[in-house]
């Protein structure tokens, strides 16, 4: 029986020769990657790597200087993309509350016509979500009163709410303490079983983060080092990609 394709070897994204800055520097080099439908890729690189400027240019919120992403089915049809940004720089004093953060990733489908808030659909969708990521009985709570580890759950799941077919994470575990890591790991794994979302996150947690995912990607400018975590994660690798030595023999 072979009915269907295999999609583990359709191409989901292919970043084709980007090259990006932000002044006259390029903080990104020269960067070609393919990731296929239903991988889970981490991009492992120390602060100022390019990792957050590089799933900014993925999710189309920053237009590159040389280079292009292409999708899928390489006639320009973009999937359905869940971004979360790296959160740590919002002022989570701002009044909102969990169930409205998480509604606010269906906001740009309502196209503001309906009572975005109100509406059953929406409400069903939020609440569902919130059950998926055990946040159900803090969905009145105000953002700024839960624990970091909590609030990186709220930001999951505005980011896949709307059934992304592409997840950007951008940190999705930094701050979280190693049980909340791991949860939140688990319930990515989850999903990506379920539902089959290729998943490209970043981070620089080498043990709790890297070692566990099926693919890491070591960047620092360039692309490093891109394979199995256990062939790749090498000292070598990270002493070079951490910038401790310029090259290897
Ligand atoms: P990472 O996410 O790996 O920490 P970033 O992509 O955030 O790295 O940053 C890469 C480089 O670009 C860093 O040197 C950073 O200081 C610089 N940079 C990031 N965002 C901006 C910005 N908005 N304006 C100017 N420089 C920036
Ligand atoms: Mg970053």
């Amino acid at each position: 029986m072979n009915m269907g394709r295999d999609d583990s070897r359709v191409v989901a994204v292919s970043i084709k020769d980007i090259t990006y800055g932000y002044t006259h520097a390029p903080v990104l080099e020269r960067i070609n990657l393919d990731v296929n439908r239903g991988e889970v890729v981490g991009l492992l690189g120390p602060n100022g790597s390019g990792k957050s400027t590089l799933l900014k240019i993925i999710a189309g919120l920053i237009k590159p200087w040389s280079g292009s992403i292409e999708f899928g089915d390489g006639i320009g049809n973009r999937p359905v993309i869940g971004y979360m940004p790296q959160v740590d720089g919002i002022d989570l004093d701002f009044p909102i509350t969990v169930e409205e953060v998480v509604a606010l990733g269906l906001w740009n489908r309502s196209r503001g016509v309906m009572p975005w808030h109100t509406s059953r659909n929406v409400r069903e969708k939020v609440y569902n979500v919130l059950e998926d990521l055990g946040m159900s009985s803090k969905a009145k709570s105000q953002i700024g009163e839960l624990s970091g580890g909590e609030q990186k759950r709220v930001f999951l799941a505005r980011a896949i709410v709307h059934d992304p077919e592409l997840l950007l994470l951008d940190e999705p575990t930094t701050g979280a303490d190693p049980s909340t890591r791991d949860d939140i790991l688990m319930m990515l794994y989850e999903l990506n079983r379920k539902t089959k979302v290729t998943i490209i996150l970043s981070t620089h947690d080498i043990i709790g983060v890297a070692m566990n995912l099926p693919r890491v990607v070591c960047l620092n400018k360039s692309i490093m080092a891109d394979g199995y975590a256990k062939d790749i994660l090498t000292k070598d690798n990270l002493l070079r990609v951490y910038g401790l030595i310029d090259s290897i023999k």
